[in-house]
């Protein structure tokens, strides 16, 4: 357990609202079921640079839901670990698959036309911020126990207990952001009625500053976790309309093929011979096959957060 500093900010959402919350580094938010069973969208920004927020289509690269000990990645090129997760409750299924819900949506489904959603009540939050409704992402579906089926993803309900409890460590300087979710009760979340979330934020200590620059130099230094100094066009567009770039032409890849002679024993070249049409069309076809295979098995990373346990699950 890592000890945690002063609490700075301690207040109770009442429903249905949230709201946003500048952290610096090393300093520790901590979301709270006051009552059990009350959802809660998690967005999250670079404080510094907007454009760089939570993705959780690449925290879905570690499994459909997240869990304590997991990174909030940013988006790419950026790939950047925004915070960790210190802790999270046993009981709270942490959803990386659903969609925000949406006014439109509401209306669509269920003729609502005046409810409350995750999309309105994020971007009432970061409004505070400068930021736009269009600046809402997707977000991590705290207490909301999500399966799939044949039609796609299927919202099982809420899950939680009173006191329960999800810990948040910047590891930089972020803008989060917790909203309750308006569309739960509908689905018999939080018993069909809304319940309330404390949001805490707690100062940094000796130990929480020195994890999360653990968590940085484990997490970052690769050449291709790209920042705007990068960026062969830096400029944010200030008009909505978009304009042909005169004279832009685009650089992409290089791919040069290379031919190179293999000799094969003759047993290997009669299997090549027995996989021709499954693999592919000619002996060189199903060789360059079979080779990317044995490299993607041998030569491969485990992952960032690879877990044999959980190749199963879900
Ligand atoms: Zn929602």
């Amino acid at each position: 357990m890592v000890a945690v500093g002063e609490c700075r900010l301690d207040i109770q959402l009442r429903p249905v609202s949230g709201v946003a919350v500048p952290l610096r580094r090393g300093e520790v938010l901590r979301i709270v079921q006051e009552e059990g069973q009350q959802p809660v969208s998690l967005n999250c920004f670079n404080l510094h640079d907007h454009k760089e927020h939570l993705s959780v289509g690449h925290m879905r690269r570690e499994g459909f839901r997240t869990k304590e000990g997991r990174i909030l990645w940013s988006n790419t090129p950026r790939y950047s670990p925004l915070a960790a997760i210190l802790h999270m409750s046993q009981s709270c299924v942490a959803d990386l698959l659903v969609p925000r819900c949406s006014a439109p949506m509401l209306e669509w489904l269920y003729g609502l036309v005046d409810h409350p959603n995750c999309q309105d009540i994020l971007a009432e939050c970061i409004g505070e911020y400068g930021l736009t409704p269009d600046d809402v992402h997707d977000p991590i579906n705290l207490w909301l126990e999500v399966g799939v089926n044949h039609h796609g993803y299927i919202i099982r309900g809420a899950t939680g207990h009173a006191g329960d409890h999800v810990d948040l460590l910047a590891l930089t300087d972020i803008l989060t952001v917790a909203a309750m979710c308006g569309l739960a009760h509908l689905l018999g979340a939080a018993r069909s009625s809304y319940k309330p979330i404390r949001v805490q934020v707690f100062r940094h200590t000796i130990e929480t500053e020195q994890l999360a620059k653990r968590y940085i130099q484990e997490y970052t230094g690769l050449k291709n976790q790209r920042t705007p100094q990068h960026y062969r066009n830096r400029s944010i567009l200030a008009e909505r309309t978009l304009r042909q770039v005169e004279g832009y032409q685009p650089t992409f890849y290089r791919v040069v093929g290379r031919e190179i002679d293999v000799t094969f024993s003759p047993d290997e070249y009669l299997a090549i011979q027995r996989l021709r049409g499954q693999m592919g069309k000619t002996t060189a076809e199903v060789a360059r096959v079979l080779f990317m295979r044995w490299y993607i098995k041998h030569r491969k990373a485990l992952g960032l957060r690879y877990d044999p346990s959980e190749e199963r699950s879900v």
